[in-house]
């Protein structure tokens, strides 16, 4: 399956809502399953369940980070270019 590309505004959206249920998990002491769902999933708009997220190796001459992104269950894949120089 080929991957959707997302804009740059698309992963920062995504990054900011990851890290603000992070800090409400840590605030709130959540434990398993009361964690926040996940954001969901930008093409279908899906309930994620998980969510995979690796960056591709970087290459030489090559500035920006490529981030994959794996949705389950829905099963979109999705890449974008990062700022690696951003807190992950
Ligand atoms: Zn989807």
């Amino acid at each position: 399956m080929t991957r959707i590309e997302l804009r740059p505004a698309q992963i920062a959206d995504m990054r900011a809502a990851l890290e603000s249920r992070e800090r409400t998990i840590i605030e709130l002491m959540l434990q398993q399953p009361d964690y926040p769902p996940l954001p969901p999933c930008p093409e279908c708009s899906a309930e994620v369940e998980r969510m995979d997220s690796m960056l591709e190796p970087p290459q030489f001459g090559v500035y920006d980070s490529v981030l994959l992104i794996n949705m389950k269950p829905c099963g979109h894949r999705f890449r974008g270019a990062v700022d690696i120089d951003q807190p992950s």
